[in-house]
């Protein structure tokens, strides 16, 4: 075989190649280190958390070394997507597996041997199958393999949480071609899958590659479900923009959950396991190509879907385990732009989430289970940085506070509950240790309950010594005893409460009790991604952007990432690239994309600036003023264009509508103008008798929090109108 030069002596560094190939200016953390190795042929493990950018790790390589790089994958729809998106970038890629006609795949064969395919994604079926051990023999002594990618590498592990016995034949490779390098890649983090992994796969000395499962575009929340669960979510959904998932336990709730907000005029499918396949990839292509804004589904959905511009996912009942909540929560913002995970916790959910597993046949598999469920409602009740609770679980430790989670913008009061305690566990001693929760409270709130009666209890000295406290109150005190193991509970399917040593310490006041009391939710930074920090005139090209390369990716039956990712276009809006020059200098924009795209992109830019009397590329010529100042004036103008439009009598909706803002984020800047001193006239939306309501309540009831005013007050005021009259009452006030 002639000696050819490889493709890797075309760019005088991988960071060249990376541009030219992907459009990406650097290369995320752990990235280099694998494509070095795997560029020298040496084995690698590579362990990344979801979105960290694993598939580079082997694309690149696969574009620098001689030879076809084979993928083996176990979801044939995730394998589409991503040879979509490589044949978008001008990459030859092609896939192998059951789904494709007799006929395309003999073609397909044919590319291969002829050496016209750089990346081929096959099924571990296909790959075991003897017609395709001859075919890579072929492809071996002539094209050449320059290495085998073995993705979700975890499904070798039995230990591993979704095991595939089809993978365990995976070490056929390295038996029958010992000299093509191997490389293993997951997001699944256990120390035991790991090694188990390497071994399965007979890992040759390999490059061990295990980076932060630190995801910090993610702000980490929970909410506590109140009996207006759907409304809470409803809202939630209505603040965010871009893409959701909101993940429940069953079937039933998603198909509730899906109807109500449709019916309540929100772009919505469902997805379960419930609905026939066809459905199911309906409904999940709608989603991915944003035809559909949310997805409400079971945890079914998402293993293998790559929708990198997810912008949030609501757990709308408590998640099983954490490792599950992790990968579910994870699947936002891959593309690592900001991005929003929020857990709504009841405790009725808890109790349904037990139920369900005192229902498992196996008892150590309901112990296993019941304490993963009581982790997970440790995380939800945690008072301290979520993220550190998250990555503590995953052996590894966060320094300091995330600053992206609610525990760390906002702490959660710590009370001094004491007293409570004293009487809860008094009550358990009372009752004997014999009996659960929902008695105690029972006795404790002086029920007459016909059980209570029949037991004497009604009888006891502490049959309703706590009348002063609700049953919500009671539950979350018991709560977080047992979870500061100041109590226990037994754990045989009969929870019965029993009194530790650290019990009778605070019966005997040698341990003081604190409570951390949720809060009700205040909104996080967040994900928000609504432009009010950008000019309206970014807002305003944003959105072109994005409906143009919605109409091109309709045009090639791709998901419009796949055009370009968000942030890119998001580039785009803010520099204004008028030359293909200019074009190619966005990261996101590769030699391909700048050929197939630039053209359109830059005349739309082109024709923007000329309909709005921008006559420059911001960023051309150095003209561009300072980050810091600019930043600074725009927010100044958006304020202003608000005010001004609120000046010519228009309402709050008018002027989101009109400016692409949210009718929240409006009352915020008039918020903000009142406090700055402008002149607001507020008497254009909230009528003086309403006025004087929220006065009076907020007089009443100084400190609270917009939701207590609002419960106080009824629905019939918006947050909106308490807001502005809230902005007036704190400046008269200050002026005396
Ligand atoms: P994983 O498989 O680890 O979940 P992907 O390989 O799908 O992650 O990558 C997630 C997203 O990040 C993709 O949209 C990908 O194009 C993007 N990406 C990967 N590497 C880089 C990089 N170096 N710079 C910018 N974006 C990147
Ligand atoms: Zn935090």
């Amino acid at each position: 075989m002639a000696e050819v030069a490889s493709p890797v002596a075309a760019f005088p560094s991988l960071e060249t190649a990376l541009k030219h190939y992907f459009g990406y200016d650097q290369f995320r953390p752990g990235q280099r280190s694998v494509i070095e190795a795997v560029l020298k042929n040496q084995d690698a493990l590579v362990i990344m958390p979801t979105g960290g950018g694993k598939s580079l790790c082997y694309q690149l390589p696969a574009l620098l070394k001689l030879g076809v790089m084979v993928v083996v994958s176990p979801l044939i729809a995730l394998m589409q997507d991503q040879v979509d998106s490589l044949q978008d970038n001008g990459i030859a890629a092609t896939c192998l597996n059951s789904a494709i006609a007799f006929e395309t795949l003999r073609q397909r064969e044919a590319d291969l041997l002829a050496g016209k395919i750089k990346l081929l994604y096959v099924s571990p079926e296909r790959l075991m199958s003897a017609g395709f051990l001859e075919l890579l023999s072929q492809l071996i002594q002539t094209v050449g393999v320059s290495g085998f990618a073995i993705d979700e590498a975890h499904c070798v592990s039995e230990w591993g949480h979704d095991f595939r016995p089809e993978y365990r034949q995976l070490s056929v490779l390295r038996a029958k071609f010992p000299q093509i390098g191997v490389m293993g890649l997951t997001a699944t983090a256990t120390e035991r899958v790991r090694s188990d992994i390497a071994q399965q796969l007979r890992l040759c000395d390999p490059l061990i590659q295990v980076s932060s499962f630190n995801r910090p575009n993610l702000f980490y929340e929970v909410r506590p479900k109140g009996r207006d669960g759907y409304q809470q979510v409803q809202r939630q959904v209505k603040q965010h923009q871009g893409s959701g998932i909101i993940y429940c336990l069953s079937r039933k709730r998603v198909d509730e959950l899906a109807q109500r907000l449709t019916a309540d005029g929100e772009s919505v499918l469902p997805y379960h396991a419930g609905l026939s396949d066809d459905t199911r990839r309906e409904n999940q292509t709608r989603f991915i190509r944003d035809d559909v804004r949310l997805m409400v589904a079971t945890v079914a959905f998402g293993m293998g879907i790559n929708k990198p511009d997810v912008r949030f996912v609501i757990h709308y009942d408590i998640p099983r385990n954490i490792e599950g909540y992790y990968q579910e929560s994870g699947r936002a913002g891959r593309d690592g732009e900001p991005a929003h995970c929020s857990l709504y916790l009841a405790y009725g959910d808890v109790a349904t989430a037990e139920f369900l597993i005192g229902q498992k046949p196996n008892q150590d598999e309901q112990r296993i289970a019941r304490q993963q469920l009581r982790q997970m409602v440790d995380y939800a009740e945690a008072t301290v940085c979520r993220r550190r609770v998250q990555l503590s679980y995953f052996g590894e430790f966060l320094e300091g506070a995330c600053q992206q989670c609610d525990n760390c913008i906002n702490p959660p009061p710590l009370e001094d509950w004491t007293i409570e305690a004293q009487k809860f566990l008094s009550c358990v001693a009372r009752c004997q240790e014999r009996f659960g929760m929902a008695h105690i409270i029972d006795v404790l709130r002086g029920s007459k309950k016909q059980k209570v009666i029949d037991l004497r209890h009604d009888q006891l000295s502490t049959h309703g010594i706590g009348k002063d406290r609700s049953v919500d109150e009671w539950r979350l005190l018991g709560r977080s005893l047992l979870h500061q193991r100041l109590v226990d509970e037994t754990t045989d399917g009969y929870p019965v409460l029993k009194l530790n040593a650290a019990s009778w310490q605070v019966l005997r006041n040698q341990l003081a009790v604190q409570v951390a009391i949720p809060t009700d939710f205040v909104a996080g930074p967040a994900t928000d991604t609504s432009p009010s920090d950008d000019a309206p005139e970014v807002t305003q090209l944003l959105t072109g952007l994005k409906a143009l390369r919605k109409r091109l990716a309709d045009q090639q039956s791709v998901p419009p990432y796949v055009v370009f990712p968000e942030s890119a276009l998001r580039q785009m809006a803010r520099t204004r690239p008028q030359t293909l020059e200019a074009f190619g200098q966005v990261s996101g924009v590769g030699s391909r994309k700048l050929a197939q795209y630039g053209e359109v992109f830059t005349d739309a830019i082109r024709q923007f600036c000329a309909d709005h009397g921008l006559a420059s590329d911001p960023g051309a010529g150095g003209r561009r003023p300072r980050p810091s100042r600019e930043r600074r004036q725009t927010v100044g103008d958006t304020h202003r264009l608000t005010l001004e439009l609120y000046r010519q009598g228009r309402s709050l909706q008018e002027i989101a509508d009109q400016r692409g803002l949210k009718a929240s984020t409006v009352a915020s800047h008039l918020e903000r103008l009142i406090h700055q001193g402008e002149a607001v006239d507020i008497d254009q939306v909230v009528e003086p008798d309403q006025q004087r309501t929220i006065r009076s309540a907020l007089a009443e009831m100084e400190g609270a929090s917009l939701t207590e005013i609002r419960d106080r007050i009824g629905a019939a005021v918006s947050y909106e109108d308490i807001r502005l009259v809230r902005a007036m009452w704190h400046r008269d006030r200050a002026s005396g």
